[in-house]
């Protein structure tokens, strides 16, 4: 009766084929990067990271981190509750803590990724699409990490978009806040060194002038660099001298720190920046975009090192790009950028500051409030930013964003969620080259400069070492033998730069 096991086709029985003549079965592996052609969400160019790989970041963050921090977020709920007196205000809040509660068990079941329900925000149907599309019958460890991570985050904000008055309600709000007001050294540090208008020294010859501004880009590059350490949903677990020592602004600790950069374009950034100043036809600089990372501290150093780069004639406009709602726990939002501005002229803060350092930091908000009213800094909040897909699809669906950003003459991205989502957040190679990390940013014509300063948190490294020497996998893979967490720690980071192909049209099909 062997080899002759009877099975149906059609409910007619037949034997089984021996299939003995046809050729043996091929052992064969994906080819990585994926063509173009078959690059979708769900299929990065290299393979994706995703909840259920044990031991993993992404399994750490989808089945420890989310549920703690939304463990946290309702937390904070409940003490806004218990300082209500409204009855109506009350039972619309306790609606949202239950959405939260609901969302905390699907994440922790492992449910189903559904539609976003339709609360009239700007993004709906760029979720839904894309659910639709890509995310059919994927649950929230089986989906890309990127996606299910964002997804948690748009689900939380619909929690409360579909309640009657607490629609705009941030569940982060108090803690990006605390970061701010708890880094008081680091916060003087910058204030008292920039609250006085810069100025070049008029003795100096304008060769050694232009020296000292290279210095001074390079030393404020590295704090908007290292500002970035303090991310609200990575330090559930750090005491406050842990985040201060990672906060350290002195000068000893940034050439120290320049060691760990792993990847470092900033003598080019630096050439870049120089030659805006020396192209643009009133020597006043270009255009610069910020698309900001997080709120408090590391927000306060993004502007510390905008305000440099218009004082310096090095950039004439500055636009900063934040998001519409409360996004991976620290990010900026309006409110959050409202709120830095005005705490610094109005805020009592530090109440243990002395009356100079208060002074300096009030003349610094100051300073930075007439440049909001003038329009040389531009604060905007587009839907894109709040959403699953990554920067390899701006152009397809955000192509407003694409040709807004085109217009720029060097995109500054902070942080590790922007490099994920600029990289596809996908296992590539550590000395794969920025340029091809980054796709069509990088590829399309009419693609802007684009430059990554991201401290190092999760999974994807890339642009290691010099481009195609195998150098930066020696790197990586010393690192992998020799220091296991150097890729989650935020100790390394990476200066990377895309000369993109700025000045050509933007075209879509
Ligand atoms: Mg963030």
């Amino acid at each position: 009766m062997t080899g002759s096991v009877k099975f149906d086709i059609g409910g007619v029985p037949v034997k089984r084929l021996k299939l003995s003549n046809l050729p043996a079965k091929h052992d064969f592996k994906v080819v990585y990067p994926r063509t173009p052609g078959s690059i979708d969400p769900n299929n990065p160019p290299w393979p994706a990271f995703r909840g259920y790989h044990t031991y993993s970041f992404a399994n750490a963050t989808m089945g420890h981190r989310l549920p703690t921090i939304l463990g946290k977020a309702i937390d904070d709920v409940v003490q806004t509750l218990n300082e209500l007196s409204d009855e109506d205000m009350i039972v619309d809040l306790v609606k949202c803590i239950e959405r939260m509660a609901s969302l905390k068990e699907e994440l922790t079941e492992h449910a189903l990724l559904r539609p976003i329900v339709d609360d009239g925000e700007a993004d709906v149907a760029l979720w839904n699409k894309e659910i639709a599309k890509y995310f059919r019958g994927k649950d929230f460890m089986n989906a890309p990490w990127l996606f299910a991570e964002a997804y948690k985050y748009r689900r939380l904000r619909e929690c409360f978009s579909i309640s009657k008055h607490w629609s705009t309600y941030d569940v982060f709000f108090r803690q990006k806040c605390d970061t701010f007001s708890r880094s008081n050294d680091a916060v003087f540090e910058l204030s008292t060194r920039f609250c006085e208008p810069f100025k070049q020294d008029s003795k100096q010859s304008s060769a050694d002038n232009l020296e000292s501004l290279r210095l001074m880009f390079l030393e404020l590059t590295q704090v908007c660099l290292w500002g970035n350490s303090t991310d609200l949903s990575l330090l559930i677990n750090m005491t406050e001298d842990q985040i201060k020592a990672l906060q350290s602004t002195g000068g000893e600790a940034l050439a120290e720190t320049e060691k760990n950069i792993l990847g470092n374009h900033m003598a080019r950034l630096w050439e870049v920046v120089r030659d805006l100043k020396r192209d643009s036809l009133d020597g006043t600089g270009g255009r610069i975009d910020f698309v900001l990372d997080n709120a408090g501290f590391e927000l306060y150093c993004d502007c510390v090192y905008a305000d440099f780069l218009l004082q310096s004639g090095l950039a004439s406009t500055i636009y900063f790009h934040g998001k519409r709602y409360p996004w991976f726990v620290s990010d900026v939002t309006k409110k959050d950028w409202e709120w830095l501005l005005n705490s610094m002229v109005y805020g009592q803060l530090f109440p243990k500051a002395t009356a100079q350092e208060k002074e300096g930091l009030k003349r610094l908000g100051l300073r930075w409030k007439k440049y909001v009213q003038e329009g040389r800094w531009v604060y905007e909040q587009h839907p894109f930013w709040c959403t699953g897909y990554t920067f390899w699809e701006m152009r397809n669906e955000a192509p407003d964003l694409f040709l807004h950003l085109s217009k720029s003459d060097l995109v500054i991205f902070k942080g590790d969620l922007n490099h994920r989502k600029l990289t596809y957040d996908c296992a590539a190679p550590y000395a794969t080259s920025f340029d091809v990390a980054i796709g069509p940013m990088a590829s399309s014509p009419g693609a802007p400069r684009v430059c990554s300063l991201r401290t190092i948190k999760s999974d994807v490294v890339v642009g290691l070492g010099s481009a195609g020497d195998g150098d930066g996998e020696e790197v990586g893979e010393k690192l992998d033998r020799e220091e296991p967490g150097w890729k989650i720690s935020g100790k390394y980071a990476v200066v990377l730069l895309s000369e993109g192909r700025p000045g050509e049209e933007v075209t879509f099909a």
